[in-house]
């Protein structure tokens, strides 16, 4: 039977890259089928709404969905989709692996990280006041009355929450994940040494989840710690899982280390649903050229069909992209040294380089 996969393209590059993944990943032969949907600013201008209910309600059907970038539409008072679509589906965690590849330059070489991102809660409640309002006046008189410690009147307050249900079920992930891909250990990253109650109740649960895993290692660094390290001596470490703020931050941090925007996956994954989305934006400079880098949306699908169960046809993906970038005649003008357009593949033509190494293999 056929998977149902909610497909987005999305906006300025979004439809194209977004074309390379499907064609790459019905190349497998994992039969997928594919129901195409709008969001962002192409859904506000044919349907007046960037994240439409039958979109929502789509990705509620089929549970997975491949999105492309969306444009942040100009002017305030529009609902972000990023954030509709992870209240909505309660997507907690996003996962953001960085594997280093012949062929892309970077400083460093051999990274193999994952990092695992609380995506819920942490500083990103959005519980927020500010300067000088009535209520900012409120909640500093109200802490004041109960803290040794003091608040200036004038400050702007953002509130961290870490629950321990939340922080259990997104290291439990980590660890799940760490199973089920072949992993060896996991680090806890956390600022529980400042932070005693907050990143204190994270790591507790982390402690506790890593017991009833004695097949994964478990360790736990300061998050500047281990920023540090990373730097350092990346090959110690494998899956990282951490709260939003710190994971916002460190994924970056470990995207960069392997190159960078254009070839950077993400899958965010909640209980009933996950959708899978290159980090990168629309780049509308370089929309409707063909001539976009469509590495990260095609690895995107690879991770999507692991969490699908299709491991054997990420890896197949993977390899493939792995063995274009890594000959380097079939790329698009990003990944190459010279970043010449003239001599750089299109965006179709190295999606049919991957699609001729995959059926190669
Ligand atoms: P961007 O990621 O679109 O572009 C940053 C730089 O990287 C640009 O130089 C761009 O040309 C280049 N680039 C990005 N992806 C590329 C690719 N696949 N191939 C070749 N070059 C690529 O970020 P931005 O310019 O800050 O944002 C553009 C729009 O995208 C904005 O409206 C922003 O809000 C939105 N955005 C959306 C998402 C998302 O939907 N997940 C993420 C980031 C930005």
């Amino acid at each position: 039977m056929a998977y149902r996969v909610t497909l987005i393209p999305g906006d300025g590059i979004g439809p194209e890259v977004s074309e390379a993944a499907r064609r790459v990943i019905d190349a497998t032969g994992v039969a997928i089928e594919w129901e195409v949907r709008e969001a962002g600013l192409t859904a506000l201008e044919s349907q007046g709404d960037v994240l439409p209910e039958e979109t929502l309600a789509s990705l509620k059907r089929n549970t997975i969905g491949l999105k492309g970038p969306m444009t942040t539409p100009i002017g305030s008072g529009f609902r972000s989709v990023n954030v509709g679509l992870r209240q909505a589906l309660g997507l907690y965690a996003n996962l953001r692996p960085g594997k280093s590849m012949a062929g892309v330059q970077s400083v460093f070489a051999d990274i193999d990280l994952v990092v695992v991102r609380e995506n819920l809660e942490g500083m990103y409640t959005g519980i927020e006041f500010d300067t000088g309002t009535s209520e900012a006046a409120e909640v500093i008189g109200a802490i004041n009355a109960r803290s040794a410690k003091q608040i200036d009147p004038s400050a702007a307050i953002s509130i961290k929450v870490i629950t321990a249900a939340a922080s259990r079920r997104i290291v439990e992930y980590a660890f799940e994940y760490a199973r089920a891909n072949g992993r060896r250990q996991v680090t806890a990253v956390h600022k529980a040494n400042i932070m005693k109650f907050a990143d204190g109740l994270f790591l507790r649960e982390a402690q506790t989840v890593a017991a009833r895993y004695p097949d994964i290692a478990f360790n736990d660094r300061i998050v500047d710690n281990m920023c540090m390290q990373l730097m350092q001596k990346p090959q110690e470490y494998d899956v990282l899982v951490m709260p939003n703020l710190y994971g916002d931050i460190v994924s970056d941090l470990v995207a960069g280390m392997v190159g960078g925007l254009g070839v950077a996956p993400s899958g965010n994954i909640g209980p009933d649903g996950a959708v899978f989305e290159a980090i990168h934006g629309s780049a509308p400079t370089h929309a409707g050229k063909n001539e976009a880098n469509p590495t990260a949306m095609i690895l995107s699908g690879a991770l999507m069909l692991r969490h699908i169960g299709e491991r054997a046809a990420g890896e197949r993906v993977e390899r493939a992209v792995a063995d274009v970038i890594a000959a380097g005649n079939e790329v698009t003008y990003d990944l190459r040294r010279d970043r010449d357009p003239s001599k750089a593949a299109t965006t179709t033509g190295m999606t049919e380089a991957i699609i001729g190494a995959m059926a190669a293999s």
